[in-house]
């Protein structure tokens, strides 16, 4: 089998970012689209493509290839404070010269479509809480294109020590076209045109034209495609009888997939993980997060300005203003705004106070309440009738405030 590809990526008409990553060489193809900030994402989707194309290279299977990559973004994350809770989609398609069948891995909500015979086909199935509704009855497919919680995702590589893949083998003919992509096609353009695109001109030409398509209708988000088309009969190998092949998702992939042998692998789509429900769109936009950083910071600033209020009404020192000791509230020489303000005066002269009193009032004596301040001077007052020391040059008198 034969396999050419082409693809395209782009981060869209609103985000600054591009956080899908994307692995192609003729035998693997890896889509992944990354969540968890700014950083988060980019990173995590990164990882997961590297972790996995290097995995198969060295010979494993998709399925352990999967588990290694969790383990290398979950580890990465668990590392560095800022990754956490980075995580990533993939949608994987292995391609087996010896075989007409494709395996394709799925996890979370980036899609694999085969187009074969005209006619377009989605082989995975997302793993988000509106796919649940849909699956239930309660929603229509049509509801859940535009229902709000359809970016909320059931699961994702990265965010736990275990991660399972749905599986599917695909058998593919002469010349069918089988398209990887991120949610970003497909939350803005219908499958109707992804068809007529993905048919039309060679693959560079489809794959371009499907990203075009998205951010012409948009672009709100990265968008990512890879598309691949198949030649069988060039190599000899039976090709799959003529006429249209049943492409239902139950076809290929059951509902509940055989078991596979792979011990870590089994094959089931697994119970979703509510604790782990991811709502990715919204959090990450960068104006939700620049409005949620400006709030935290006014909050912030005011809980600093009251607590610096409250320190300063209950700061009291004793100074000087007008040659006699003064109580003042606040802090000597003021914080921010906040300048003291004098609340006694109290009569007392400087000139009355021995030569040490008077160097440490000059400086300002704090005391931890007007009381404990007024006592302070009827103290010195005191210390200064016993004492009855001589007046000073007034040139000596310097006031704090
Ligand atoms: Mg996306």
């Amino acid at each position: 089998m034969i396999v050419d590809y082409a693809t395209a990526t782009d981060p869209g008409m609103v985000r600054t970012s591009n956080q899908d990553s994307l692995y192609a060489d003729g035998k693997v193809f890896i889509i992944a689209d990354g969540m968890g900030g700014h950083a988060g994402g980019d990173v995590a989707s990164k990882l997961a493509v590297e972790a996995l194309s290097e995995a198969l290279a060295g010979g494993t299977s998709p399925e352990e290839a999967v588990s290694a990559a969790n383990q290398r973004v979950f580890e990465a994350a668990s590392r560095e404070p800022a990754l956490e809770g980075m995580g990533t989609t993939v949608t994987m398609a292995v391609v087996d010269d010896s075989s007409t069948s494709v395996e394709i891995l799925n996890i979370g909500d980036s899609r694999a479509y085969l187009l074969s015979g005209g006619e377009l086909s989605r082989v995975t199935s997302d793993h988000t809480f509106v796919q649940e509704l849909v699956d239930a009855g309660s929603i229509t497919e049509e509801q859940a294109s535009t229902h709000r919680a359809r970016h909320v995702l059931t699961r994702v590589l990265g965010i736990g020590t275990h991660v399972e893949a749905d599986s599917y083998l695909v058998p593919v003919r002469d010349r069918d076209r089988l398209l990887l992509c991120s949610d970003g096609l497909v939350n803005e353009i219908p499958e109707k045109q992804i068809a007529e695109l993905l048919a039309a001109g060679d693959l560079s030409t489809a794959a371009a034209s499907l990203v075009d398509a998205a951010n012409a209708a948009g672009g709100n988000d990265n968008t990512t495609v890879i598309v691949i088309q198949f030649s069988i009969a060039a190599q000899g190998i039976p090709v799959p009888p003529t006429g249209r092949i049943e492409l239902t998702r139950t076809a290929i992939a059951p509902a509940r997939p055989e078991p596979r042998a792979l011990p870590h692998f089994s094959g089931q789509i697994p119970v979703p993980i509510p604790t782990q429900l991811v709502e990715r769109s919204i959090l990450t936009h960068p104006v939700v997060r620049l409005i949620g950083f400006l709030i935290l910071l006014s909050v912030l600033l005011s809980a600093v300005i009251l607590a610096v209020s409250i320190y300063v009404n209950h700061s009291f020192f004793v100074g000087v203003s007008r040659h006699q000791v003064t109580i003042y509230q606040g802090r000597v020489g003021g914080i921010l705004w906040f300048k003291p303000h004098a609340v006694d005066y109290t009569g007392v002269r400087l000139d009355q106070l021995t030569q040490g009193l008077r160097d440490q009032i000059l400086h300002g004596v704090v005391e931890p309440s007007l009381p404990k301040a007024k006592a302070f001077v009827h103290n010195i007052e005191s210390q200064a009738k016993a004492a009855k020391v001589a007046a000073i040059p007034a040139s000596f008198l310097v006031a704090t405030a």
